[in-house]
């Protein structure tokens, strides 16, 4: 019989019934203010994850026996970013209609506002760990309220003060770090705190946002907008097991890989290990 290989990430070919986390890509960098290039990021991580094996030594746990389907990429509309949101808000609706988790993969990071405009319908109460150098808090970006430099205060207008908790913030204009300090919980330069704000939470709902310049470029040169003094790679994986296995995460992205900047394909291998490492850890819905 003819049968098509699986080319999606590593060992997400499980039966979209019987999966409780749904991977989809957003190849999506309309609004990049600085270097393009986050769109061909979904697709380089799904080739680039067969580096890689299914198994994990931290977790002891192995993507083979996890229920994980991997959908593929949106087609989205470049030029429009208003229509993109709409197509990936249509995504992770339907997604989480089946009782199940959206897992994005960008794109640049704006792409969270469609996914997150769809988690808070479901659950209004959400409330949102992100991970970033960019405080990404501005009302708008030259002009314009949909751009990856506001993409997190697009979700603050969704949820209101006291919901949203940054970490490795080093990055940002004076007012954006002023209006944090009234609306937002920001954990500056690394992740520390990250035990607090869990306990704080407790079992509400979360969006779980990776921007991958949490890292220090030095990890992670392939990215549009690399902020020296990052994180190390041991501490983001340690923190994004934390967060998927014990908080209430009903959705999570990661984002902003922009492979083609790091020719030596380090970047695209971190992307890809942080991605398995959050699949292992997030437990069945
Ligand atoms: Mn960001
Ligand atoms: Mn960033």
């Amino acid at each position: 019989m003819l049968s098509k290989p699986f080319d999606g990430f590593m060992a997400c070919e499980k039966d979209p019934r019987e999966a409780h986390t749904i991977l989809f890509g957003a190849p999506f960098d309309s609004t990049t203010s600085f270097r393009p290039g986050t769109r061909f990021g979904s697709a380089a991580i799904r080739q680039e994850s067969y580096g890689l094996e299914t198994y994990s030594p931290y977790q002891d746990k192995d993507l083979e026996d996890t229920a994980v389907c991997d959908l593929g990429d949106l087609e989205l509309c470049f030029g429009d970013p208003a229509r993109a949101l709409d197509a990936i808000q249509d995504q992770a609706d339907a997604i989480l209609a089946e009782g199940k988790r959206p897992f994005l993969i960008g794109g640049e990071h704006l792409v969270t506002l469609g996914a997150f405009r769809a988690a808070v319908r479901k659950y209004p109460d959400l409330h949102v760990i992100h991970f970033d150098a960019h405080a990404d808090l501005r009302e708008d970006y030259l002009g314009t309220p949909l751009s990856h430099a506001c993409v997190l205060r697009r979700c603050w207008e969704l949820v209101g003060d006291g919901r949203i908790f940054q970490f490795g913030i080093r990055s940002g204009t004076r007012e954006e770090f002023r209006w944090a300090q009234d609306h937002v919980t920001t954990h500056k330069f690394d992740l520390d705190g990250l035990e607090t704000a869990l306990t704080a939470i407790g079992d509400k709902p979360v969006y779980f946002t990776v921007d991958l310049d949490v890292l220090d470029p030095s990890v992670f040169p392939g990215t549009g907008t690399p902020e020296p003094e990052g994180v190390s790679f041991s501490a983001l994986r340690q923190a994004v097991t934390l967060v998927c296995s014990r908080a209430n995460v009903v959705a999570c992205d990661v984002n902003e890989l922009s492979p083609h900047y790091d020719p030596t394909g380090v970047s695209t291998a971190v992307a890809c290990k942080v991605i398995r490492e959050m699949l292992l850890a997030l437990p069945p819905r």
